[in-house]
Order: C-alpha cells, then structure tokens, then sequence
C-alpha cells in the first residue's frame, strides 16, 4: 500500500500501527516521488483526499493519505491545513514552532495556550469509492519545548492532566492519545472488516 507522504514523523507513525496488517507500506519517498501534490483544499479532509487520489491514480494503487496539523482556540483554529505552511516554504521545524510562540505571546492571553491537533486519513484504491477516518487531540502550547520525542509541534504540545508534552512521551504512548492513532486505529478497524466480509463472501 502506498502512503502518500514524504514526512518520516507521519511515516514512523503509520507503519507502527497499521504493522497488525502485514502489508508493505511504501512512502512518497520510497517510490521515488519527486512530483508537488498542491494541497488546496480548505480542510483536512478536502487534502487529504487530493493527496491519496493523486497518488491512486497516478500508480493505479491502493494510497493512504494522512491531512493533519494544529488548531489553536486564540488564533481562531489557525494555523489548521496551513500547519506546514504558515511560517513561509524554508522554514523548519523549530522556525514553526518559534513563530507560533511569537504569534501566541502577542495575542496577550497567559500561557498555556489551549489547541488540538487533528487528522484525516483518506484511504483510495481504484474503482473504489473514498474513505476517510478522523481523530483530535485536545491539548494546550507552551512557550519553551520539552523532550524531543515525536516530531513538529510535539515538545510544545502539553497534556495538560499529565503535565508533560507529547515531545516527553514514547511513541506507544502518544499512538494510544494521538489524532492519528485515533484516525488509524478506525482505519485498521475498517480495513480489518472489509477483509472478514470479502472472505465470508467467497
Ligand atoms: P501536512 O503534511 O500538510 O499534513 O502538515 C502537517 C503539519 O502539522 C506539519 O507541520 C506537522 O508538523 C504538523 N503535525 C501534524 N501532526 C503532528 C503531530 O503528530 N505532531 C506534531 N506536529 C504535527
């Protein structure tokens, strides 16, 4: 199966709890995919599914996609399906987290800043009508990062009733809580079904 991503973060993610399917999972970088998918979609479910539609048909493979990114309730939901985006086309990063912070502190509101993290995944294989699956994660920012597990946003991603970061849990962990465990996990759920009933039907 194909995901189409080039983000390792995303990637070490997805393998890691759809290895129960015992498929091979191909990223965009591992086939060699050099090509702009331009995620124009005003949600995450409008990019995620460009995402895995281009790649279906572009390979006439099965392709997953994973749209996901960081909602902040001061910032009114920004910056949403521009996550990766927002802080200009060179930035890393820690330029994106910097420029959150800078924006979050300039709004006036204290610390911590309550903000969830969503995903959909949008599955497509040919022939085949789209299917997508969703998970949030309520959390709140904080000004300085802490741990360096995960990727993106995760050291500056609090958990509030744990009182540490994603960046400061082991990835099991965060699989259990995450938007994209949650979103995952349906779609294994799913994947898994489909399968019982095609093998029923034969
Ligand atoms: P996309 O590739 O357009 O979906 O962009 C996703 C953006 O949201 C990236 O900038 C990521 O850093 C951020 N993001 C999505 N999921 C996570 C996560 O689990 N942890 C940290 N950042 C995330």
């Amino acid at each position: 199966m194909l995901v189409a991503t080039s983000s390792e973060g995303k990637m070490r993610e997805i393998r890691d709890a759809l290895a129960p399917l015992g498929l091979e999972l191909l990223s965009l970088t591992d086939i060699g995919w050099t090509a702009e998918i331009a995620e124009s979609g005003s949600t995450f479910e409008a990019n995620a599914l460009i995402k895995a539609t281009a790649v279906a048909e572009a390979t006439a493979m099965a392709a997953l996609a994973d749209d996901s990114g960081l909602e902040v309730d001061v910032l009114d939901g920004q910056p949403g399906v521009n996550s990766s985006r927002f802080a200009g086309p060179e930035a890393d990063d820690m330029d994106r987290n910097r420029i959150l912070v800078e924006r979050l502190v300039a709004t006036g509101e204290p610390p911590p800043w309550a903000a969830q993290y969503r995903c959909v995944l949008a599955y497509v294989e040919p022939e085949r009508e789209p299917v997508t699956f969703e998970g949030v994660l309520r959390g709140a920012i904080v000004p300085e990062a802490r741990g360096c597990g995960g990727f993106g946003y995760d050291p500056h991603f609090l958990l509030p009733e744990r009182g540490v970061t994603v960046g400061e849990i082991p990835l099991a962990s965060k699989q259990e809580i995450s938007h994209r465990g949650q979103a995952l996990r349906r779609f294994l759920l799913w994947h898994k079904a489909r399968a019982a009933e095609a093998a029923r039907s034969e």
